[in-house]
């Protein structure tokens, strides 16, 4: 009898947490997604990069909609929290290279240099050429470094290895894990400069052909108030013709230094007599602010309204690609970005706010290094410790398509079927697992648990990780259109966005209005600390 009375009240208690939940969870719909994210990935918003007027404004059209909804705005009255940047970008045109004869008359100037730091400030430089060979060293005595001197040197180096290149192994556009450990010991040495140059038994000529080019942004941004530190030593690619020009009073091309190398054994280094090289890199600057916004429902509990859940989404993307065509990113992250809408609005509609307060923030610069939601970290709306989980969404609207197949920047494509998303996670709080699964099984989604380690880029969770706060990222996964022309509406599975939307309202709704804190029984050391 007893049992059966526990089991009645059982069931009314989940009846009534359902009932709660249920205004909110009906006004979830993928008309209301598909609206949105027709405005939001369309070619006027022109990619939506940090920075741009079309970033501004798919701001503002966020912020509109938090009036429209009735979110709270922060304590300054404003949706708009302002951070100030500072662009920085190379003038490629105005790059040069140029060899000097002996008595200073330019025998040789080209703009094919292809720079890999970021720099805050132009760069000049002037010296001796030293060719180093392949700039490597091994544990069997073999060492192109060995008895020359680099300090304040231009050296010149080739890609690769003295075995590898003769052996069938295609080139890599970049090994680094080959030429990170040869730059470190050239480090080490005090050049002024490093010039890499494809090995003349690679299948690339220069950085042009291997893509590499275009993989190296042309601008930057960052925080205006972090003093930002530049690399000790400029690091550029240089074509296997500028290589030519620099090693001609040796008597040898590059081709021959390499089969001169392969023939003796050993290395050929030397400064290179009757020459000097001037380098420079032409940098802009500009100062600019950029927004994240943030919208807030309030928690019903006096006490309690000063803890909360927050979901973040980062609603920036990367514009423009270098032959002018729009990158719409309507995976990436207009997807997140507009569940988020969703999601606030299904909070929106409940009779009684849950106890905690849940907080929305669309961050920005992502794209450029998670800068938006690094700065909220810094400067949130309700302290890091008193912030339960941070739900972060990026990229949840794809399922595979047939065209999803190849690779990605090295990385397998690992799309979704329907029906699925994957998650990523740190497994901080068993409760809050179960939380998920059952949030997930009431909105008839699939979860893949994927661990901790992304294994490509990153995302804004991790500026919560980073302060210790447990994260859910929720992923539908890396396909072929990533950061292309390719990502766009018409791809996008409405049904998936739907049930995620219901999944994280239904789970941030648990965690918010629980009496108890979630039990976090594996934490994660915040960083620096
Ligand atoms: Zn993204």
């Amino acid at each position: 009898m007893k049992k059966i009375v526990l089991f009645i009240i059982c069931l009314l208690t989940a009846y009534s947490v359902l009932n709660a939940q249920k205004e909110g969870l009906t006004s979830i719909n993928k008309g209301d997604l598909k609206a949105y994210m027709t405005f939001f990935a369309s070619d006027e918003m022109a990619g939506r990069e940090t920075g741009t007027p079309e970033n501004d404004a798919s701001a503002l059209f966020i912020k509109t909609n938090l009036m429209r909804l009735g979110l709270k705005p922060m304590s300054d009255g404003d949706y708009l929290q302002k951070m100030p940047f500072v662009e920085t970008s190379v003038d490629i045109k105005e790059r040069s290279l140029k060899i000097y004869d002996n008595t200073g008359k330019v025998t040789f100037s080209t703009d094919s240099l292809v720079s890999f730091s970021q720099s805050t400030k132009t760069i000049e430089i002037e010296g001796n050429v030293v060719f180093a060979g392949y700039g490597y060293f091994d544990s069997t005595g073999y060492n192109d470094l060995k008895g020359i001197d680099l300090k304040d040197k231009i050296v010149l180096i080739m890609t690769r290895t003295p075995v590898s290149a003769y052996s069938n192994e295609k080139g890599r556009v970049f090994n680094e894990r080959v030429e990170g450990k040869k730059l470190g010991s050239i480090f080490m040495a005090g050049p002024k400069a490093v010039l890499l140059v494809y090995d003349p038994k690679n299948n690339f000529k220069d950085a042009y052909a291997s893509g590499l080019a275009d993989m190296i942004p042309a601008s930057s941004v960052a925080p205006s108030t972090q003093g930002r530190r530049d690399m000790p030593f400029l690091l550029a690619f240089i074509t296997q013709y500028t290589a030519d020009q620099l090693l001609k009073s040796t008597g040898n091309n590059l081709a021959q230094m390499q089969e001169n190398i392969k023939r003796e054994g050993k290395p050929v280094s030397t400064e290179i007599q009757g020459i000097t090289t001037s380098i420079k890199i032409p940098v802009n600057t500009r100062d600019f602010f950029a927004s994240n916004i943030i919208g807030i429902v309030e928690g019903s509990d006096p006490v309690l309204r000063n803890e909360c859940v927050i979901y973040t989404a980062h609603f920036d993307h990367t514009g423009k690609n270098r032959e002018g065509k729009i990158n719409n990113g309507a995976d990436d992250n207009a997807s997140g970005s507009m569940v988020l809408l969703e999601v606030a609005e299904a909070f929106m509609k409940l009779k009684k706010e849950p106890l905690r307060t849940v907080v929305f923030a669309w961050v920005n610069g992502e794209e450029k290094g998670l800068l938006g939601s690094q700065y909220y970290a810094n400067n949130p709306v309700i302290p890091m410790e008193k912030t339960l989980v941070d739900f972060n969404l990026d990229m949840v609207g794809r399922s595979k398509l047939p065209s999803d197949t190849g690779k990605f920047a090295g990385y397998d494509l690992d799309v979704t079927q329907p029906g699925e998303i994957m998650i990523y996670t740190a497994h901080e709080s068993s409760e809050l697992m179960n939380l998920l699964n059952s949030a997930a099984q009431e909105s008839g989604i699939k979860v893949i648990d994927k661990g901790k380690d992304l294994g490509f880029g990153g995302s804004d969770h991790e500026s919560f990780w980073a302060k210790g706060v447990p994260a859910i990222f929720f992923h539908s996964g890396i396909h072929a259109d990533l950061h292309n022309v390719g990502d766009d509406v018409e791809k996008i599975d409405f049904d998936k966005m739907e049930k995620v939307s219901k999944m994280v309202f239904l789970l941030g709704y648990k965690v918010a209005n629980q009496k108890s804190r979630i039990v976090v029984d594996n934490p994660l050391k915040p960083q620096g600390q």
